[in-house]
């Protein structure tokens, strides 16, 4: 029965509504469709937001985009410092300190814990991921977030690399997973004129060709020593297992790398200050990864062009292409635009710390997305957790429906669609 619902794909296409994926007999969706989590051909955040959506049976896909920006693939990639390259660091190496890392943003809520960070005088690290949750790209002025990254550099803390939409970098195509890596490379590059050197994998998921390519791309594979689960029933248990931690160790022989993420509101709005406090309370000091890896700031990033380390501090950030593609999960190929394209037009330089000026002299507010799923409970250390639950946290309600021949009601219209969920029945 499978191999004859296939069969009627090729006849009839994969449209709006139909099944996807490996369920579906690797049924690939139409080019301008996304493959949801559960299976689904569609558009919109709840189809096409990453993670979920399926990469090889969804072309339209968030994680399948390629951000505006020079292609920085092809550039040397130096290998510096004393700090090794694509092997896992999950810990410290000068003790008495604390590295706080913040995973999957930047969204609504970092500006608030930037300003926590600042008024607290502590500098941490960033994990950004370029385009997750349907949030947009992150270079995108429409998206609000090119300040935001900005911000982070001017302020002092570090910014590292969480690949461009949170995929599972082992569950990835080899192709899919340097597409990860140099997309988010594309992206913070134009923000910031230069490329991280540091760089964690989702979930912590990467296996030795993972790891081979992070090192050819001249990265410092970083996870952590503590995971706070913040995520987790709305950070329930998360200063139980940040103070516990901290207070069984002593500072002056102990360090560690602590995991968080700033798309979680009780991250922000509580748990932050509580693990500042906390912290020092016990006598540690607060630092970002590369300082805690005794690592010079210079070798935090690399210059696009040389490969070589750059220093960005005191440094003006670039000019940062205006793309005509909304913010969502709806922006779509088109908006994968090279530098220099006639439909782009220049925002103005911004100074470190100040407010972006764009074309329109307007920075827009980074706004939440209807349906808010960031995969944060799908992989963790390895034991699968309740993704649902996870996205609820963040405020989530439009997951894609799992299981079943569900159709959208936008299918009804299609005759052919109607068929095609007939014969989907019989595959459940
Ligand atoms: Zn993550």
């Amino acid at each position: 029965m499978r191999s004859f619902v296939s069969f009627v794909s090729l006849l009839v296409g994969v449209g709006s509504g139909a099944k996807c994926g490996l369920a579906a007999g690797n049924a690939v969706c139409d080019p301008e469709l996304c493959c949801s989590e559960a299976g689904i051909c569609g558009t919109g955040t709840a189809f096409c937001g990453a993670p979920g959506c399926q990469l090889s049976f969804g072309p339209a896909c968030d994680g399948n985009q390629i951000p505006a920006g020079s292609d920085t693939s092809k550039i040397p990639r130096p290998l510096f410092g004393n700090v090794p390259y694509g092997v896992d660091i999950s810990h410290c190496s000068a003790t008495g300190k604390v590295a706080l890392t913040f995973d999957d943003g930047p969204y609504i809520y970092t500006t608030e814990l930037l300003d926590l960070l600042k008024s607290a005088g502590v500098r941490a690290t960033f994990f950004v991921v370029g385009n997750n949750g349907g949030k947009g790209h992150i270079n995108n002025p429409s998206s609000g977030y090119v300040p935001i990254i900005q911000r982070m550099i001017a302020d002092g803390h570090q910014v590292a690399s969480h690949t461009w939409s949170h995929q599972d970098l082992n569950a990835a195509t080899p192709e899919q997973r340097r597409a990860q890596i140099i997309n988010n490379e594309i992206a913070l590059n134009s923000i910031l004129g230069v490329i991280p050197t540091y760089f964690r994998p989702p979930s912590t998921r990467c296996g030795a060709d993972c790891y081979n390519d992070l090192k050819s791309f001249g990265y410092h594979v970083v996870n952590y020593d503590i995971d706070t689960r913040d995520w987790q029933d709305g950070g329930a248990n998360a200063k139980s297992i940040y103070q516990t931690i901290l207070s069984q160790h002593r500072p002056a022989s102990s360090q560690w790398i602590s995991l968080a993420h700033d798309v979680q509101p009780f991250t922000v709005h509580e748990f932050a200050k509580y693990m500042i406090d906390t912290a020092r309370g016990l006598g540690y000091n607060l630092v970002t990864v590369g300082d805690c890896l005794d690592d010079p700031p210079a070798n935090w990033y690399r210059n696009p062009t040389t490969g070589q380390a750059k220093d960005v501090r005191g440094a003006s950030p670039p000019a940062v292409l205006k793309q005509s593609a909304s913010v969502g999960g709806q922006q779509g190929s088109s908006s994968a635009v090279s530098s220099g394209s006639s439909s782009q037009s220049l925002a103005q330089p911004t100074a470190p710390g100040t407010t972006a000026k764009t074309s329109s002299s307007v920075v827009p507010t980074p706004t939440a997305v209807v349906s808010v799923d960031f995969g944060l409970g799908k992989i963790v250390d390895g034991t699968s957790t309740s993704r649902t639950a996870a996205a609820t946290a963040v405020g989530a309600s439009l997951l894609p429906s799992s299981g079943g021949a569900t159709m959208p009601t936008s299918c009804w219209a299609g005759g052919i669609c109607l068929i095609w969920w007939i014969l989907g029945l019989f595959m459940v």
